[in-house]
C-alpha cells in the first residue's frame, strides 16, 4: 500500500476523518488510476473533485479546443485559455488544484483504434462526453476492456448517473438502449441548451461514484440509474436489469471488437464527407444530406437554382450567419411554407445539423422533395469553409 507523506495526511485530513475512508481508503485513492473522457461540462467538476481528492493518477482525454461558449459550464477552463487545447488547459488547472498527483494528458479523440488500449491503462473510466456516438463507443470499449464506466448525461435542466460494469455483474448502456437513436432525432446540448449548475451536480455525482468504486464503500449505482430534475429539485432511482440479449454484454455478444461503422459518426471529429459530383446532382431528387463543401459549391455554381434557409433562432443569427441565407426559425416554418420557392433546391442549415435535418424531413413530407440538409450546420461551415465566422 502506498504510504502517505505528512503533507498528504494534512491535505486529505477531512477525508481521512471519515470512517468510510480513513488512512487505508486514502492510500487506495493514491494508488487509483481514473480516466476522465471529455474535459467538458461533466468532466470539469468530476476531474476537479477527483484531483482534489488525491486520486494518484488522473487521466484526461479530449481532442477539442476551448471556446468561449464552453466557459458557461466547463469550469476547468478560463477565459485566458480560449483556443488552446482543452487537455492542456485542464492539466494546468488540475495541477494548480493538487500538485501531489500525476495528471496524464491525452490530447486526442478516443476512437475505435485506441479506446481499449487507453481504457486498459486505468481502473475506472468516467464518461463526460455528450454525443450518442461517443457514449456507445465508450460503453463498448469499457465492456471489452473489463473496466467500470461511470456514466453521466445532462439535457437542459435534467441529468442522470449510473455505473456500468458487466464484468462486476451489472448492466451496460446497451442493456438499456441497444442501438443509438437516428442521427438528428435527439437534440444535443448545443441545440437544446444546458444549465451549467446541472453539469456540476451530475459531474460531482460521477466523481463520487468513481471514488466509491476505488475505495470500496457505500452502495454503488451499479444496476441503478439515478435521475435528477433540476427544475423541480427531485432525484429518482430506477433499477436496471442486465439484458441477456444485449449486443455488447449478453450471453452471445454481437460486438466483440471495435468497428467504426457501428458508431454512426466518424471516430475522428472532423472528416469531410466525399463529394457527390455536382453534375450528377438531381435537383428534383437530391440527397437527404449534403456536406458543407457540396453546399458551398452549389451556392456558388448555381446561385439562382439554390436557396439557403437558416432555421436557427434570431439570436443565433446575430452571432454569425452565412451570407445570402434567409432566416426562418424552425418553429415558424409551418406558417412560412407558402413563401418558399418551389423552383429551387432548398438547402436547410442550423447550428450543428440536427434541427435542420428535422426541418428537411418535414419539408419533404409537405411537398418539397427538392430539399437537402447541410450536415454539420454552420459550425462545420465555420470550421471547413469560412473560419472568419464566429463559433458558439
Ligand atoms: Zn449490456
Amino acid at each position: 500500500m502506498a504510504d502517505l507523506s505528512p503533507e498528504e495526511l494534512a491535505r486529505y485530513s477531512r477525508h481521512i476523518l471519515l470512517d468510510e475512508i480513513g488512512v487505508a481508503g486514502q492510500q487506495r485513492l493514491k494508488q487509483a488510476r481514473i480516466l476522465v473522457v471529455g474535459a467538458g461540462g461533466l468532466g470539469s467538476p468530476a476531474a476537479l473533485y477527483l484531483a482534489a481528492a488525491g486520486v494518484g493518477t488522473l487521466g484526461i482525454v479530449d481532442f477539442d479546443r476551448v471556446e468561449t461558449h464552453n466557459l458557461q459550464r466547463q469550469l476547468l477552463h478560463s477565459d485566458a485559455r480560449v483556443r488552446t487545447s482543452k487537455v492542456s488547459s485542464a492539466g494546468h488547472r488540475l495541477r494548480e488544484t493538487n500538485p501531489l498527483i500525476q495528471i496524464k494528458e491525452h490530447d486526442f479523440a478516443v476512437d475505435c483504434d485506441n479506446a481499449i488500449n487507453l481504457f486498459s491503462q486505468y481502473d475506472v473510466i468516467l464518461d463526460g462526453t455528450d454525443s450518442f456516438a461517443m457514449r456507445y463507443l465508450n460503453n463498448d470499449a469499457a465492456v471489452l476492456a473489463k473496466r467500470p464506466l461511470v456514466y453521466g448525461s445532462v439535457f437542459k435542466f435534467e441529468g442522470s448517473v449510473s455505473v456500468f460494469a458487466p464484468h462486476a455483474g451489472g448492466p451496460c448502456y446497451r442493456c438499456l438502449f441497444p442501438e443509438p437513436p437516428p442521427p438528428g432525432s435527439v437534440p444535443n446540448c448545443g441545440e437544446a441548451g444546458v444549465m451549467g449548475a446541472v453539469c456540476g451536480v451530475i459531474g460531482s455525482l460521477q466523481a463520487l461514484e468513481a471514488i466509491k468504486w476505488c475505495v470500496g464503500f457505500g452502495e454503488s449505482l451499479l444496476g441503478r440509474l439515478l435521475t435528477y430534475d433540476g427544475l423541480n429539485q427531485t432525484f429518482r432511482t430506477l433499477h436496471l436489469a442486465r439484458d441477456p440479449h444485449c449486443p455488447t454484454c449478453g450471453k452471445i455478444p454481437k460486438i466483440t471488437r471495435m468497428e467504426p461503422a457501428r458508431y454512426g459518426i466518424p471516430c475522428s471529429p472532423v472528416r469531410p464527407t466525399p463529394s457527390i459530383p455536382l453534375s450528377r446532382l438531381d435537383h428534383a431528387n437530391p440527397p437527404l444530406e449534403v456536406s458543407v463543401e457540396e453546399a458551398d459549391q452549389l451556392l456558388r455554381d448555381q446561385p439562382g437554382r439554390v436557396a439557403l434557409i437558416d432555421v436557427r433562432e434570431p439570436y443565433e443569427a446575430e452571432i454569425c450567419q452565412i451570407a445570402g441565407a434567409r432566416l426562418i426559425p424552425m418553429r415558424e416554418m409551418p406558417s412560412q411554407l407558402t413563401t418558399l420557392p418551389t423552383d429551387c433546391l432548398l438547402l436547410i442549415q442550423c447550428h450543428h445539423g440536427g434541427r435542420s435535418l428535422r426541418v428537411t424531413e418535414f419539408l419533404r413530407r409537405q411537398g418539397f422533395p427538392q430539399t437537402s440538409n447541410i450536415a454539420g450546420g454552420i459550425d462545420a461551415w465555420a470550421v471547413r469553409i469560412d473560419p472568419s465566422l464566429r463559433r458558439y
